[in-house]
């Protein structure tokens, strides 16, 4: 029988009954582990504080056949301050849809353990960062770390410094000056494609440079950047689309959290 001692953070819990659920449960060294939580729900279940979504915790499990099973737990950490506000719950509820759909079973992945505990983190407690900044930060760094960064020192045609900002390219990983964007748009490529449109998104210099910023820092600084509220919201738009675009969909977790926004408006 396998056994296995990890230190796992629940991303995703689906009931499969009264008190069981499947679990998939984040890891650095192991990647996404399927659990099989049997009894889990139930209050008096031993391991119920360290199977809730969004607990990290020292798992000790094993695998009979096809799923692992708990067979002992200790709690660390569950992200307290996200589950009394539905606007965290919401994003982290996505983040974590997001960090299920990079994550490979079997495949050790400690940068997305990293970002994924480190934006949850800040989700819960760090009340000083808005919400919009975190999630943008998570979303691009995430997109970079799987080896999709776009090329933002440089016009991706004339290879001019972007002094001005420019244009967020997103289908093609690049951006262009306000020139060879002008150019661009005239062009029968351009007019080929009718989504490209959607996917040049306007990038001032300070979004620019938040995004280099969230490209290249230490993991642990990784929100220590700052914003005006307009540039907050343009570097919001174009790390959500650069993201998506990659994926090539949606999650009904994002939807969700758009609608909670926009009626709260
Ligand atoms: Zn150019």
């Amino acid at each position: 029988m396998e056994e296995l001692e990890v230190e796992g953070l629940v991303i995703r819990e689906t009931q499969t009954g009264e008190a069981d659920e499947i679990l998939t449960i984040l890891t650095a060294d192991h990647g996404k582990i399927t659990i099989s939580g049997r009894g889990v729900r139930s209050m008096r279940n031993k391991h119920a504080a360290s199977v809730q979504l969004f607990s990290y915790s020292t798992l000790l499990l094993n695998k009979p056949k096809k799923y692992y099973y708990i067979t002992d737990s200790f709690f660390i950490e569950n992200f307290m301050g996200i589950r009394y506000d539905v606007e965290k719950l919401a994003l982290a509820t996505y983040l974590c849809d997001v960090a299920a759909e990079f994550s490979l079973e079997d495949v050790p992945n400690p940068a997305l353990m990293q970002l994924t505990l480190n934006t949850l983190y800040a989700i819960a407690y760090r009340d000083d960062i808005p919400l919009s900044r975190i999630k943008a930060a998570f979303e691009f760094r995430v997109i970079c770390e799987e080896g999709f960064a776009p090329e933002l020192y440089a016009c991706g045609i004339c290879r001019c410094d972007l002094t001005e900002g420019g244009y967020l390219d997103v289908m093609n990983g690049r951006v262009l000056c306000r020139n060879c964007q002008e150019k661009y748009v005239n062009s029968a490529a351009y007019a080929l494609d009718e989504a490209t449109a959607k996917i040049h998104v306007r990038v001032t210099p300070a979004v620019l440079c938040a995004m280099r910023y969230i490209l290249s820092a230490p993991m642990k600084k990784l929100l220590s950047f700052q914003v005006e509220k307009s540039d907050g919201e343009i570097l919001a738009v174009a790390c959500e689309r650069y993201l998506l675009n990659h994926l090539e969909h949606t999650f009904s977790s994002l939807e969700y959290y758009h609608a909670l926004l926009d009626n709260r408006l």
